[in-house]
């Protein structure tokens, strides 16, 4: 299949620095890439005429070693380009310190098994034309310092734009997934540019109008620091006046290049990716209109096989229609229970494999697995560790993942912290931390444990998706109310809440309520009433499943954002 084949169907363009597809393709560092892949396959599988845009990232994000002493040790990971991508014959040029950097794009194709086909386009650098300086701007996702970044955001916004210009493309929407590609609204208003002798100012050269009919913005990030910004210095030095710096300036702030509002003022329909988050970006961003569309996660790739069969028998349809989870109760309890054990036995198979840890098939089991950060608070579970070997010996084994930013201090101490209680407690609570957490440990872990244990600081989980792919496998949540929780959350029937509503956090509280509702609440439903965990189970498929997935996702992006 010709990328060229999709030229004339395709109306939308989906831009996202990363996008996670498969686990082989490195092209993804965490949440923000794997929406963006589940996003793409469930708009292959619903036929809905987008096509993906990202970098190459030949060097991936990093592969992640850990020592006895859990210290991080990062390795580049590379992956196998021309086993899965197909080479485009194409070269355009971006301009980049004034000079022409060339880029060149490869593409996959998305196949859904309804027929719907979903391209990829992943930008490249890397070619004999450029400089070998340039040549690895495509080569690391996160790598690099803020000029790197902001080279790497030329490629993406102006210069995906461009390619899917030379390619034929006639493109109705530029969906932009975060501020990583909002460059590409600069581009777009070059594009549309009014002629002087006709409107006879400067001003209304620019179809600030036109543009904004044109776009869509997505925003993730719940805090002010997490946006991406460049000082105008950096941004004179490296991507000069596309428009005049008066305009960026009116765009995107004056202080610095702040992405986020580059893609807000330019974009028609604005949303965060939560009701909750909706709420949090209108504080931080007062006078903008955003909505709120809650993420999901793509039915196919986040069942797994037990469970794939067992849907197959009871619920047919649903990878396509995963409204029909709603009648997850029509599956017996006993055929529940036995395809969760199939799914944890492959998982406490591969992690005693791989730890030596002899974890056992019976005992409940935590799982905990997301980005290495500070506001995360891995440790919350091990803030007391006296108190929870009381409540755990014999009874709670706990399974760690994830990976720190090579940059991110705080998160790579919250790593080692995890391995010296892990040696303090190894006589009463089995601990394991797995290395490289990625999609494939990530099927591994959200099928295979018990429950899911989420507990970031509030509220800067703008969603968070690993709950919801743990809800396909029938393993129910404990978490904080923050985030899609808010949303999913029913105590006692598709879960827990740990702390209150309220918006901002206590860890003294939350460890508090965490250790006592694993201890009075939790654990005696799992060993004493099993046939009630079971219920509850259901409810994760019932009353979860059946909305967070990015199929109803999407379906909301075209209603409300696509078709306007
Ligand atoms: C789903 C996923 C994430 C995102 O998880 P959150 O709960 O949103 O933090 C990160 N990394 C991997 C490998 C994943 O599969």
């Amino acid at each position: 299949m010709e990328i060229e084949s999709f030229v004339k169907n395709t109306s939308i363009a989906y831009f996202s620095m990363e996008i996670g597809i498969i686990p082989e393709m490195h092209t993804y560092s965490g949440g923000l890439g794997i929406l963006a892949g589940d996003t793409l396959k469930s708009a292959a599988d619903l036929r809905i005429p987008l096509i993906g845009v990202t970098l190459i990232h030949r060097m991936g994000y990093f592969k992640q070693e850990l020592d006895p002493f859990g210290r991080q040790i990062e390795h580049p990971d590379p992956w196998d380009i021309e086993k899965y991508l197909k080479k485009i014959d194409i070269k355009i040029s971006v301009s980049i310190e004034g000079k022409p950097v060339y880029v060149t794009a490869w593409y996959y194709v998305i196949e859904s098994s309804t027929g719907g086909k979903v391209p990829v386009l992943f930008l490249d650098t890397d070619i004999p034309e450029n400089s070998p300086e340039n040549r690895t701007l495509t080569h690391y996702l996160y790598g690099g310092d803020l000029e790197y970044r902001l080279k790497q955001e030329i490629i993406l916004g102006i210069g995906g734009v461009r390619i899917l210009e030379e390619l034929g493309f006639d493109i109705r929407k530029y969906h932009m997934n975060e501020g990583h590609s909002s460059l590409l609204t600069l581009e777009l208003l070059n594009r549309f540019k009014r002629p002087l002798e006709e409107v006879w100012s400067e001003e209304l050269v620019w179809d600030v109008e036109k543009v904004r009919n044109l776009c869509v913005f997505t925003t993730h990030t719940p805090v002010e620091a997490g946006h991406d910004r460049f000082p105008y210095e950096l941004v004179q030095k490296v991507v000069g006046e596309p428009v005049p710096m008066w305009l960026i300036k009116k765009l995107a702030g004056d202080g610095m290049l702040n992405m986020t509002l580059l893609g807000f003022n330019l974009s028609e329909y604005i949303n965060g990716v939560s009701k909750k988050h909706e709420e949090v970006s209108e504080r931080m961003f007062p006078g903008y209109e955003i909505h709120a569309i809650t993420n999901g996660v793509h039915p196919y790739t986040w069942v797994c096989e037990p469970f794939k069969n067992l849907y197959n028998k009871y619920l047919p349809g649903w990878a396509n229609e995963p409204e029909i989870f709603v009648r997850a109760w029509r599956i017996p309890s006993e055929e529940i229970w036995d395809a969760h054990m199939q799914a944890k036995k492959a998982l406490i198979d591969y992690v005693n494999r791989i730890t030596g840890a002899n974890l056992s098939y019976d005992t409940f089991t935590i799982g905990f697995a997301r980005r290495a950060t500070p506001y995360k608070r891995a440790d919350l579970l091990l803030s007391d560790p006296e108190r929870l070997a009381y409540i755990a010996e014999g009874r709670v084994q706990i399974i760690y993942g994830g990976k720190a930013h090579p940059r991110d201090e705080g998160g790579k101490a919250l790593i080692r912290r995890i391995f010296e209680i892990k040696e303090r407690l190894k006589d009463r609570v089995k601990i394991v931390y797995l290395p490289n957490y990625d999609m494939a440990l990530a099927m591994k872990m959200v099928s295979g444990v018990d429950i899911w244990l989420n507990n970031p600081l509030k509220p800067y989980e703008a969603s968070g998706t690993s709950g919801m792919k743990a809800t396909h496998n029938a393993v129910p949540n404990f978490s904080v109310l923050d985030g899609w929780w808010i949303e999913g959350w029913i105590e006692g029937y598709t879960g827990w809440a740990i702390g209150t509503l309220e918006e901002t956090s206590d860890s003294r509280i939350d460890a508090e309520d965490l250790y006592f509702k694993l201890a009075n609440e939790i654990l005696p439903m799992f060993y004493e009433k099993r046939d009630i965990w079971i219920k509850v189970m259901k409810n994760a498929i019932a009353l979860n499943a059946y909305y967070f997935n990015t199929h109803r996702m999407i379906r909301f992006y075209v209603t409300e954002a696509y078709i306007r």
